[in-house]
C-alpha cells in the first residue's frame, strides 16, 4: 500500500542574475503607443530570475498496479447533484455527515450512508475522516505550468506581463530537465491544493508537453493539455513555424489523447499570436479529431481586445476571429471572457463552448470584472468551470479562487453561494468538459478522485467553525462559506487520485 508523505515545497531563496535584453517584437511597438518611452521596455527587460531550484523531493508514487481490490472511504461527505445556480439548494446538493465511499480499481462502486452500507462493506478495513468535510476532487479549468516559477510578478497588466515576464520564463523550457522539474512541481501543487484534475498549457517546445503528460501520468492525474501555437508577435526564440507545429500536434493528439487519463487540447495562445494561417490549420485538425478540445484566451483586456482588432480588421469582434476558423463549440475552452458583447454572448451560448473563469488573475492582472451572473443565467446558461490562471493567478488554490470569485460577485452587487462556487469547481466543470461521466461528484461509476478538507485547519477557522460536523445544510453552507474565505491549502488533509491517497498532510 503507498504511504503518502509530505510534499517537499522548493523555494527560490535568493536572487542572482539578470537574463539579457530581449528583441523588441510587435508587443514591445505596439505598447509603446500606449505607454510612452521605449526606454521604459528596455528598463523592464532586465527580469530577475531566481537561481536554479534544486531537484524536488520525489512523491513516492502509487505504483500502477497498487490499488487494493476495495478501499473503503468513511467521513463526513458533500457533493453537488444538480447545478445550483438553476436548482433549489434541496436539489443541487448532497451531504451526508456520516458516509461511506466504496472504490474498486480507482472507480467508486457505492456510495450512501454509513448505515445502509455497512451491513455489506462493514467486514472490511476502513479508513476514517472524523471531522473533516471530504468533497470531490476540485478541477482546475485553466492554468499554465511554466508560469509557477513566475507567479506574483509585479507591476503590470497583461501585454506588458507578457512581455516582462511570461515570454522570456517559457523560453526556459527548451530545457527538458527544467520542464520536468517545474512540471512536477505543478502538478504537487496543485494536489496540495486539492486539485485532481487540470486544463494545462505548457509551452511551444513539444518536449515540454510530453514532460507534462508523462508527469501527470505517473500521478494517475487527469489532465487536459496541448503544445502551444504561437507564430507571431512574440520574441522568435518563442516563435513557432504554423506548419511544423500543427504537425507536432497532430502527432502528440495520436499519442495522448485517451491514453489512459490524458486528453489532448489544441492549444492557440490566443488570436494576436496566431498567424491567420495557423488558425486556419488549428481549425482543420480539430475538424480530423473531432474529439479533441480546444483550449485558448478570449476577451481578457481592454489593450488585448484593441490589438485583436488590428489584427484582424475583416472580424465583427474578437470571437468572429475563432468561428471563422471553427474553433468554437463544444470542447472548446476559452480562459476569461471578461468584455463579450451581447452579440457574443449570445453566439457563445449557443455553440456548447465553455468559459473558464479566472477570478484571482482577473484582480491581479487588473483585466475586469466577468459578469459570471450574467453568463450563467437567462438566456445564455454558458457552461462555466473555475480556474486558478497561474501565474496571472495568484494562488494555486481553488479556495482562494472562489473567495475572489464572491469578491467579484460583491463589486458587482451579486453574490454567490459557496454551493454553487463548489459547484464550479466539481461538477459544473465536469459537465463543462464534457466529462460528468467521469468526474464531478460521488455517482458510482466514476474515477474516485476527492479531496479531505479540514474546516478547522487553523486556529481562526476553529474559532469560526467550533462544532463539525454540520448539522443542517444552513450550517454547512455557513462552514463551507468560512472555509472558502479563510482556507487554502492548509486546510487540504489529504487528496486522493484514482482511488490512492497521492497527498496528505
Ligand atoms: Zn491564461
Amino acid at each position: 500500500m503507498f504511504s503518502p508523505s509530505r510534499v517537499t515545497v522548493n523555494r527560490c531563496v535568493r536572487l542572482t542574475f539578470f537574463i539579457s535584453i530581449p528583441e523588441f517584437t510587435f508587443f514591445h511597438r505596439y505598447l509603446m503607443n500606449w505607454r510612452g518611452h521605449p526606454n521604459d521596455m528596455l528598463s523592464h527587460s532586465a527580469l530577475v530570475h531566481c537561481q536554479p531550484i534544486p531537484n524536488p523531493t520525489p512523491l513516492p508514487m502509487p505504483e500502477l498496479n497498487s490499488h487494493s481490490p476495495i478501499t473503503l472511504i468513511r467521513g463526513t461527505f458533500l457533493d453537488l447533484v444538480a447545478d445550483p445556480f438553476q436548482e433549489p439548494i434541496a436539489h443541487s446538493v448532497r451531504y451526508i455527515p456520516d458516509g461511506l465511499l466504496v472504490i474498486e480499481n480507482g472507480i467508486i462502486q457505492a456510495f450512501g450512508h454509513y448505515t445502509d452500507l455497512n451491513s455489506t462493506y462493514g467486514h472490511l478495513p476502513i479508513t476514517t475522516y472524523s471531522g473533516q468535510l471530504i468533497v470531490p476532487g476540485l478541477i482546475d479549468a485553466h492554468i499554465h505550468y511554466p508560469q509557477s516559477e513566475m507567479i506574483a510578478a509585479y507591476g503590470e497588466q497583461l501585454l506588458e506581463w507578457l512581455e516582462k515576464y511570461t515570454f522570456p520564463t517559457e523560453a526556459k523550457f527548451q530545457n527538458p530537465d527544467h520542464a520536468r522539474q517545474i512540471a512536477a512541481f505543478c502538478l504537487d501543487e496543485l494536489l496540495r491544493n486539492g486539485t485532481t484534475t487540470a486544463v494545462i498549457l505548457p509551452t511551444i517546445f513539444p518536449e515540454s508537453v510530453q514532460i507534462l503528460f508523462e508527469e501527470a501520468e505517473r500521478r494517475r492525474m487527469r489532465v487536459i493539455a496541448g503544445q502551444v501555437l504561437m507564430s507571431r508577435n512574440a520574441p522568435s526564440y518563442l516563435v513557432n513555424d504554423a506548419p511544423t507545429a500543427l504537425a507536432e500536434t497532430r502527432e502528440q493528439i495520436q499519442h495522448w489523447h485517451g491514453r489512459g487519463r490524458s486528453l489532448y487540447a489544441i492549444t492557440p495562445r490566443f488570436a494576436a499570436t496566431s498567424t491567420e494561417e495557423e488558425l486556419k490549420l488549428a481549425g482543420q485538425l480539430r475538424v480530423e479529431f473531432p474529439q479533441v478540445y480546444i483550449h485558448t484566451h478570449l476577451s481578457e483586456n481592454r489593450k488585448e481586445l484593441a490589438l485583436i482588432r488590428e489584427l484582424f480588421p475583416h472580424a465583427t469582434d474578437y470571437l468572429h476571429v475563432y468561428e471563422h476558423h471553427g474553433l468554437v463549440g463544444n470542447r472548446s475552452i476559452f480562459a476569461h471572457c471578461i468584455h463579450l458583447s451581447d452579440s457574443e454572448l449570445q453566439r457563445f451560448a449557443q455553440s456548447g463552448a465553455m468559459i473558464a473563469y479566472c477570478p484571482l488573475s482577473n484582480l491581479f492582472l487588473g483585466s475586469g470584472l466577468f459578469k459570471l451572473h450574467q453568463a450563467k443565467s437567462q438566456p445564455f446558461h454558458i457552461p462555466i468551470g473555475l480556474a486558478t490562471d497561474v501565474g496571472g493567478g495568484t494562488s494555486f488554490s481553488l479556495l482562494k479562487t472562489m473567495a475572489a470569485a464572491y469578491t467579484i460577485a460583491q463589486l458587482q452587487e451579486q453574490t454567490i453561494s459557496p454551493f454553487q462556487m463548489m459547484y464550479l469547481a466539481t461538477l459544473g466543470s465536469a459537465k463543462a468538459l464534457g466529462l460528468q461521466e467521469q468526474l464531478g461528484n460521488f455517482q458510482p461509476g466514476k474515477e474516485a478522485d476527492f479531496v479531505v478538507f479540514d474546516t478547522q485547519a487553523t486556529p481562526l477557522m476553529k474559532l469560526r467553525n467550533p462544532h463539525v460536523p454540520a448539522q443542517s445544510l444552513d450550517e454547512l453552507s455557513s462552514q463551507l462559506f468560512a472555509l472558502i474565505i479563510l482556507g487554502d491549502d492548509r486546510a487540504v488533509a489529504a487528496t486522493y487520485v484514482n482511488g490512492s491517497l497521492i497527498y496528505q498532510q
